[in-house]
Formats: C-alpha cells, sequence, structure tokens
C-alpha cells in the first residue's frame, strides 16, 4: 500500500493536472481488501492489475526479496501489455523494486523513469549505493561505523536500512541490483519536497560532478508531498468517534500497512497509552513472531470487534479506556483521521506515506520506526526537520510504557512539544505551497510531463534512434 497508494496519487495528478492518459500496473498481494478497496474508487486512471504471481521463495524470506521476485515474475506480463497498446506509450514510470522493468521501457522506445516513494535521503542512498568502496560497506555493516553518503547527512547505524542490519548477503546484493539499475533512468521522481530536504536534494543535483566513484547523471524531480486528500464524505465509526472529541485532543497510533509488535510490546503500548491519559484511536494488528515486524501478507485482512483484540491486550484495557479511546482492528481509514480537526498527535511506524500524511495535516509525530528504511524517515522527521520526538528502546528491544507515557505526554501536551507542533505546522504550508500550481513541485512534475511531450514528438515524428 505504501507504494501503491502514492503511484496512484501521481497517475491522477499527471492525468488531472498535466493532460496526460495514465495506465497504472498493479502486482498485487491478492490478500489485502484495503488495496482491492482503492483498486476499485472511481479514478482518471485506467487499472491493470498483474496476474498474481506468487513468490517461489518461502514466505519466511526477507520481505525485500519476496517483493522482489514476486515483481520479476510480472515483467513478461507487462512487456507484452505495454507492447500491445497502441498508440505507444511515451514513458514508463516504475518503483525501486520495478527498476529491471527500465530496460523494457528502453527496448520499446518509451523513457524510463523511477518514482521513489521515499525521501531524497533513501534516494540518495540507494543512487550512491553502487560506487560506494565495500570497505566503507563492510564497516557499517560489521564495525556500526557510519555510511558516507556525498554531499548528505552521513547513515549512523542506528538510523540504518533493514538491507545492513539483517546482514545477509544474498539481501543486499539484491538490493545493491536494484539501486545499480537507477542509474540507468532518464529521471527519478521523488516524494519530496526542496524545504523538506534541502541538503540532500543539492548533493543529488550535483552528482554528476562528483569525482571518484561518479555516478550516472540522472535528473531529479522532487515531486511531493504526493498524499491522498482522503475522502470528505467517507462515513465509518472512527470518524464518527472523532467527531465528538475536542479539537486536536487525539493521539493516532498506527504502524502501515504491515507493521506488526510482538505480544509484550502490545502490553506495553497499551500500558503507555493508558498512562498518559490521552484520547486515541490505534490501529490494532494481532502479535506476530517474536520481533516487532512487517507482515505484509497478512494486513488489510478484516476481523473486527472489541473480543478480537481483547485476546492480546492487557485485561480489562477496553472497559478502561471505553470513554476516552477507540481501538480499530487491522486497517483505518488514514488520510481521513489524520486530516480530522481533533487529532494532534501520531504514533508512526514512519512509512514515508504516513510521515507526508502527517505533515501535510499539520500533525506531530512519535516516531516507532520498524523495519525497511523507517529508521532513516525517523532520523530526517526528528533530526533535520524537528516535527516529532522518537521512542527509545531498551537493551531487550522492548520500548516500556513509561517511555511511551512520556513520549505521547510530550507531543500531546508538553512544552518541547509545543515547539514541535508549531513546526509542523509551519512545515504542512510549505508542502501545500510545493504541489500547488506555480510551487516547485508542481513544476518539477510538469517539466516531467513536458519531456515526455518533447520525447513523443521526436520519437513519432521519426526522430527517435
Ligand atoms: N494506511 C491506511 N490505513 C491503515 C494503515 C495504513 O490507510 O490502517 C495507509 C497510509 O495512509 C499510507 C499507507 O497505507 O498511505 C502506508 O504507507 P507507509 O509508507 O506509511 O507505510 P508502509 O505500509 O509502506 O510501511
Amino acid at each position: 500500500m505504501g507504494h501503491l497508494i502514492p503511484f496512484l496519487e501521481l497517475a491522477n495528478r499527471l492525468v488531472l493536472h498535466h493532460n496526460l492518459q495514465a495506465t497504472l500496473f498493479v502486482v498485487g498481494t491478492g490478500s489485502s481488501s484495503a488495496e482491492f478497496a482503492l483498486l476499485q474508487k472511481p479514478s482518471p486512471v485506467n487499472i491493470i492489475p498483474l496476474p498474481h504471481a506468487s513468490s517461489s521463495l518461502d514466505s519466511n524470506a526477507p520481505i525485500f526479496n519476496i517483493i522482489s521476485s514476486m515483481m520479476t515474475a510480472s515483467f513478461p506480463f507487462l512487456r507484452s501489455s505495454i507492447a500491445a497498446a497502441n498508440p505507444r506509450p511515451v514513458a514508463l514510470i516504475v518503483d525501486l523494486f520495478g527498476t529491471p522493468a527500465l530496460s523494457i521501457a528502453h527496448e520499446l522506445g518509451m523513457l524510463g523513469f523511477v518514482f521513489m516513494t521515499t525521501s531524497a535521503w533513501f534516494l540518495s542512498l540507494s543512487f550512491f549505493y553502487p560506487s560506494f568502496d565495500k570497505s566503507m560497506v563492510d564497516a557499517h555493516v560489521d564495525n556500526h561505523d557510519p555510511l558516507v553518503i556525498p554531499g548528505c547527512t552521513p547513515v549512523r547505524f542506528e538510523n540504518t536500512i533493514e538491507v545492513f542490519e539483517l546482514n545477509q548477503k544474498e539481501v543486499y546484493v539484491g538490493f545493491g541490483s536494484f539501486a545499480s539499475e537507477l542509474g540507468t533512468a532518464d529521471g527519478i521522481l521523488s516524494n519530496t519536497w526542496q524545504d523538506l530536504e534541502p541538503t540532500t536534494l543539492k548533493a543529488l543535483s550535483e552528482a554528476g560532478t562528483l569525482g571518484k566513484g561518479k555516478v550516472n547523471e540522472v535528473p531529479i524531480f522532487p515531486i511531493g508531498p504526493l498524499t491522498s486528500n482522503g475522502d470528505p464524505t467517507l462515513e465509518s465509526e472512527v470518524l464518527k468517534w472523532l467527531d465528538r472529541q475536542p479539537d486536536e485532543s487525539v493521539i493516532y497510533v498506527s504502524f502501515g500497512s504491515g507493521g506488526t509488535l510482538r505480544e509484550e510490546q502490545i502490553t506495553e503500548l497499551a500500558w503507555g497509552l493508558e498512562m498518559s491519559q490521552q484520547r486515541f484511536v490505534w490501529v490494532i494488528r494481532p502479535p506476530a513472531g517474536t520481533e516487532s515486524m512487517g507482515t505484509f501478507f497478512t494486513a488489510g485482512r478484516g476481523s473486527s470487534g472489541d473480543d478480537w483484540a481483547s485476546e492480546f491486550l492487557p485485561e480489562g484495557f477496553i472497559k478502561r479506556t471505553k470513554e476516552v479511546g477507540l481501538v480499530i482492528p487491522m486497517w483505518g481509514p488514514q488520510a481521513e483521521i489524520l486530516s480530522h480537526r481533533s487529532v494532534r498527535g501520531f504514533v508512526t511506524h514512519c512509512g514515508w506515506n504516513s510521515s507526508l500524511e502527517s505533515i501535510v495535516n499539520g500533525v506531530a509525530m512519535v516516531t516507532w520506526p520498524l523495519y525497511a528504511e523507517q529508521k532513516m524517515n525517523a532520523a530526517v522527521l526528528t533530526e533535520e526537520v524537528g516535527v516529532a520526538v522518537r521512542v527509545r528502546a531498551e537493551g531487550d528491544g522492548l520500548v516500556k510504557r513509561k517511555e511511551i507515557e512520556n513520549k505521547v505526554r510530550m507531543i500531546m501536551e508538553g512544552k518541547e512539544g509545543g515547539g514541535i507542533r508549531e513546526r509542523v505546522k509551519g512545515l504542512k504550508i510549505s508542502g501545500e505551497k510545493a504541489v500547488t500550481k506555480g510551487g516547485s513541485s508542481y513544476n518539477s512534475l510538469a517539466r516531467v510531463a513536458s519531456e515526455c511531450d518533447i520525447f513523443r514528438r521526436r520519437r513519432d515524428g521519426g526522430c527517435y534512434s
């Protein structure tokens, strides 16, 4: 969902603002009702599900490898669909897992772009990765030395990506093969904006001038924040509940489309929320495994009722918090929740979409990164732009109830939280300006559309070789 939602938004904007036609090919998991609902919504975009290619890997393989094997299995169908299209499309835009398909675009006489649905900082790590000295990567993975990215803030090991934390050769060989294809793109679109990550965007735009480890010059188009606006007509229990709460009085808790906590951690979170004495909405999933992690293939499956959640919540929790809290099983209408006037704070796993959705609604965050590149995102939010505070786990990996209580209170009522809440409201305005007609991101996407147009004229006029 973290890739699907911004891709659909990108396709919508290309059609509605930039006069293009768009087809969205979806490699679905086939198990998510949220994915199904999203694709059923009326849209100006032509949506084509790619036949569900179940991964040949066992389900305990790292998520990165599972997704990449599903993507690769779908390429022959993608190729034949594009080859059969009349008129021939002008450009193919893929995500990081789709970079091997850039060669299909080039072979079929099209432009090939990548849309990175993450921060520019993660993009820069991926972009420069093929030029990194192996010894530096080894020192990062084995000795936890910072990873130095040219022109960007170095990545301390506590903020590193899951690929390096896992320290499994096949995972980072896989990551490297996707990353190395970035250099073959005709441009990279990034879901960020100039004022959010100025230093990193400067480093990326100067990439071609770097000496040693020089990478191909690829234009970078910051086009964010691209987020879904939510549906103002949506009716749901949670929105009705929020309607009954005072302005800016609720903290929303959710770990994205795939985040799950271990049972002990759910207990600590429940106590932390209760002890904070704040109003809350919590999207809850059953515990999975012994770690807090991502289990994308169960997320979004329907489950309902307090009884279901009572099984793994502390005894009496739902009853005791009935007046101030609401627990929603599995999935909530996040875009609508975050834009509700009663929501002031968000305990988030720091998926990039969740982070942006919080910023565009001026909602301050408590960051609780779990997997993928979420620790880098947490560092951007807390250290670079100061719109969040981060929870800290103890040695056993558990974030304790007192820590949760303190950080939630800080964001919802504390003095320190006041500055954070003010900054996020400022950033909301800067994000709005960036995507409004004439703003930096709007213009950036207009440049992509115009490059497509120039390319199409040359190609279809017979000048393309
Ligand atoms: N989301 C939602 N309801 C939920 C959980 C997630 O609507 O209960 C949406 C959320 O608004 C966001 C996306 O799913 O747009 C998750 O993307 P993100 O990048 O935050 O995290 P990921 O799921 O990729 O880890």
